[in-house]
């Protein structure tokens, strides 16, 4: 029978963003969420008993984390709204997305930690008898408000 077991970790960021392509006036502001990032890894057989370890996972997913908490996700690099005058100080303060929906923002971490998912995948290849141990990046689901409205995306 075939099986899997997966593990999320679950981790928290703060942005602000402003959807340009929308219907809804209030998302046309400038305007700032909580999110929070449910990240599933999975794999076919547990290696130590684990699918991977929480503390390998958080080092995998931070990097992103760090690329967009207290960012404001713009599509125009060069927002003003933080400039101050000096050289470069709103470039480190501008995450650019074309249109930063929760969508946009899931597709890119995805992308971002499936490939570091993968690296980890092939430099702990193992194997049960001629079965290969696999993980891969399940699942992230993004939730922008808490408790109500989330997305998702899926390897497939
Ligand atoms: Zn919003």
């Amino acid at each position: 029978m075939d099986r899997e077991f997966s593990c999320t970790k679950i981790f928290r960021f703060c942005c602000a963003h402003q959807l340009v392509n929308t219907s809804t006036e209030k998302c046309k502001s400038q305007h700032g969420h909580s999110y929070k990032l449910e990240v599933t890894v999975a794999c076919n057989f547990l290696i130590n008993e684990m699918v991977i370890d929480f503390t390998i996972l958080k080092n995998i997913v931070t990097p992103f984390i760090e690329s967009v908490d207290h960012k404001m996700l713009s599509p125009n690099s060069n927002h003003v709204i933080f400039q101050e005058g000096n050289n470069g100080f709103y470039e480190n303060h501008i995450f650019p997305i074309i249109q930063p929906t929760a969508e946009s923002i899931v597709e890119i971490a995805f992308n971002s930690i499936s490939k570091q998912i993968e690296k980890f995948d092939e430099e702990e290849t193992k194997f049960s008898g001629s079965m290969r141990r696999r993980t891969w990046l399940k699942r992230i689901k993004l939730w922008e408000e808490i408790d109500s409205a989330f997305v998702e995306i899926e390897a497939k």
